[in-house]
Formats: C-alpha cells, sequence, structure tokens
C-alpha cells in the first residue's frame, strides 16, 4: 500500500525538537556523556504541594468523568483571580478563560478558528515553531516578523508592509521570548494593539515565561494595556512556572469572541483536560509561590556562570532578564548547524540550532538552562577546550 500523506503535513518540516533527540541518542549510544542544553524542560521536579493535591483529586471519582469542555469553572475562576492578582486584567471566567491542554495544544487550534485557506498571518521568527506550522494546517500563509538584535528581537510594526498588515487576520508575539529571551515592556503593547486597531487583525500573545525572571524583574502580559482585550487574546500555561510540562495544562485569556472560537474548535477535537489535573492547577496557582522565587534563584545562578563563561571565550551575550535561555551569537565562521553539530559531536553539548526557529535565527545557537551549575561549569570548561 502507499500511503500518501496529506499535503499539509508536506508543507511542514520535522518538528525540531523531535530531530535533535534523534541526534543526541545517536551521540549518546557511542557513550557519550551529553550534557542535554537543548529542549526547553525544566530538570526539577513539579513542588510537592501539586502533586498531592493530583493525588487527592485523581482519588475522587467526581474526577473520573469527561470534563467540561471549556475547563472547569473553579478552575477558570482561579486563573481570572490569577490574571488580577498578578497583571490587573480583569477577566470574566466564563467567556474570556478556557482551559486548555497545554498552551501548546491550544496555540495550535487557534488558526483553525480565524484563518481561511491564503489568509496571511503575522509570525515571529526566531520562534516557537508551532506559531508557523499551525496557520500552515489551517492552510494559511505565516508572513515572517525578523527578530533582530538591533530591535531588541521585537518585531519591527514600522517595517511590516501596511498591505500586508491589512491583509493579514492575526499577528503572533511572544514575551518573555523564546528563543531570543527578550522581553517587551508596556509601551510596546500599546503600539501593538494600535496596530492591530488600524490592521484590524487579531493579537495572539504566548505568555509562557511571563513568571520565570530574574533580578527582581516582573514581565507584564499584553492584556495589561488598554484596549487589548478587544484585539486579543493570550495564552498561558503551568508548565514552566510549576515545572508542570508532562502535566498538560495550560489556559487562554482574552477577548470573549476569541475564546468562544479557540472553544469551538476544541470541543469538536478534544473532551478538555483531566479535572484532577486541574484540581492540581488550582493548588498551584493559589497556593505559596515560594516554589516560583526558589526556581528563578536557581535559574539566575545558572544564567550566571554560563553567560559569565561564554563571556571568557569570546561569546559575548547580555544576561536574559526573563526565560531559561541563552541565545548566543555563533562564533565568527560558523552557521547556526556547524556550531551545532560542532558542540554535539565534539563536546557531547546539545544546543538548539537558531536556524531551527527560522530563518532569522540563523547565526544564533539557544543554551536551555536545564543542568545544575556544575554541570554548567562542565560545559564551559569543555567549550573551551574547543577553541574556536
Ligand atoms: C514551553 C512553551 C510553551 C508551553 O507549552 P505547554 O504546551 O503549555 O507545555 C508555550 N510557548 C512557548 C514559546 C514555549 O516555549
Amino acid at each position: 500500500m502507499d500511503f500518501q500523506r496529506a499535503q499539509r503535513l508536506q508543507l511542514l518540516p520535522p518538528y525540531l525538537f523531535k530531530e535533535i533527540d534523534r541526534l543526541r541518542d545517536q551521540v549518546r549510544q557511542k557513550g557519550v556523556d551529553i550534557i542535554d542544553l537543548g529542549v526547553g524542560d525544566p530538570d526539577q521536579p513539579t513542588p510537592g504541594h501539586i502533586i498531592d493535591a493530583l493525588a487527592a483529586a485523581a482519588a475522587d471519582p467526581a474526577t473520573h468523568k469527561y470534563p467540561a469542555y471549556s475547563g472547569m469553572s473553579r478552575f477558570r475562576e482561579v486563573t481570572a483571580a490569577w490574571y488580577q492578582r498578578r497583571f490587573g486584567v480583569k477577566a470574566d471566567p466564563e467567556k474570556e478563560v478556557i482551559t486548555l491542554i497545554g498552551s501548546k495544544e491550544g496555540i495550535a487550534h487557534f488558526p483553525l478558528a480565524y484563518i481561511n485557506p491564503g489568509d496571511l498571518a503575522l509570525v515571529p521568527s526566531p520562534a516557537y515553531p508551532v506559531y508557523h506550522s499551525s496557520v500552515l494546517i489551517a492552510g494559511g500563509t505565516p508572513v515572517e516578523m525578523p527578530l533582530t538584535r538591533e530591535n531588541g528581537f521585537l518585531p519591527d510594526l514600522e517595517a511590516i508592509d501596511p498591505a500586508v498588515a491589512d491583509k493579514a487576520k492575526l499577528m503572533v508575539i511572544n514575551y518573555p521570548n523564546n528563543p531570543t529571551s527578550a522581553v517587551a515592556d508596556r509601551e510596546f503593547y500599546e503600539r501593538v494593539v494600535a496596530f492591530a486597531r488600524r490592521h484590524q487583525l487579531i493579537v495572539v500573545s504566548d505568555a509562557a515565561y511571563t513568571e520565570m525572571a530574574y533580578d527582581g524583574f516582573k514581565p507584564p502580559s499584553f492584556l495589561e494595556v488598554e484596549g487589548a482585550m478587544e484585539v486579543g487574546i493570550e495564552f498561558h500555561s503551568l508548565s514552566k512556572t510549576y515545572n508542570m510540562t508532562g502535566w498538560r495544562l495550560g489556559m487562554a485569556v482574552g477577548n470573549a469572541e476569541l475564546i468562544g472560537g479557540l472553544g469551538q474548535v476544541k470541543s469538536q477535537i478534544d473532551s478538555g483536560a483531566f479535572d484532577a489535573v486541574q484540581m492540581a492547577g488550582i493548588a498551584a496557582l493559589q497556593g505559596d509561590q515560594q516554589c516560583v522565587a526558589d526556581m528563578n534563584a536557581m535559574y539566575q545562578q545558572r544564567r550566571d556562570v554560563l553567560v559569565a563563561g561564554l563571556a571568557k571565550l569570546g561569546l559575548e551575550v547580555p544576561k536574559p532578564r526573563a526565560t531559561f535561555y541563552v541565545w548566543c551569537p555563533c562564533p565568527d565562521g560558523y552557521t547556526s548547524a556547524d556550531f551545532t553539530m560542532r558542540l554535539l559531536s565534539q563536546a557531547g553539548i546539545v544546543t538548539t540550532p537558531g536556524s531551527g526557529f527560522g530563518q532569522a535565527g540563523e547565526g544564533y545557537v539557544r543554551f536551555a538552562l536545564t543542568v545544575d551549575q556544575e554541570r554548567l561549569r562542565e560545559a564551559v570548561q569543555r567549550l573551551a577546550g574547543l577553541g574556536f
């Protein structure tokens, strides 16, 4: 039998991190001691009080039935209260909040609700690959907004062709940013709202990293600024904040029509997140936030070790103010792929090539701070041994 995959899949590159895992495993099989700074997956366990909440909830037969499509009312109320507390954003838990099976799920499904075949969508490059691929799966055409060092890795809104902006149905922004670790301020978000109004487009904000920040910095939410609720939807997640990537729990907050459109798609495809996981999410959002502060203190130390080590090798990187990524320019004469391959094959260090996040990421590699300080020091030593 010759099973031809659908054209929509033929448009997509292999999922970046699946490919990197494959290469890592190949080198590991040769007996190399791998230091994995590849995928952005926290290395620490989920805090105990969250695990306890899951265990108790899972023992209650009330959680064993199909969940509500939009999520448990209580989880949505707690999410709305958290947005109010953390960002001063008011959201109606019934109409302006929806539970997701991880934010990737929501981000990936969202274009199915608003993109018709041929529609344009403004997406950043370099970027989390899902923005691009979900637009393609919906039959739309992604138009890349390059994020460059000169612009602080913020899209240059003035540089977008107004005719393209008028045709575009949506724009994706992601701050604090993966992979560049750049942050946005309220002034940028105000300009995004004005741009969205001028060109009549939807703003999709991915805010997965607002809680992972250093030196006392508190990243804002897009929804904080005047008018954002009229034009946008923001995706958030418990994955990075509470070391819950495996649990699959996220949420979207925003304009009621946009939440409703996403909910309509989801009701046809999935049946919601396990209620016991949502109960654990309630414990996470309502509980003591010391665990988040402790985690950030740990990442901040790791950041300092890696950034100082790279600087000694002549690789100058500003200290990230948020996220657990270090976005590092390649040494002279290396492409992203060359440098990544050399780090893997000669130093046993897994990184992600910047070019894997899109054309504009060429010339960089991304280090994820997902190993302890001692291992990071070892990584820096191995790098020094390479000599470039
Ligand atoms: C990790 C990450 C997410 C979160 O994904 P979940 O599906 O919630 O685990 C979303 N956006 C970006 C940019 C990320 O790096």
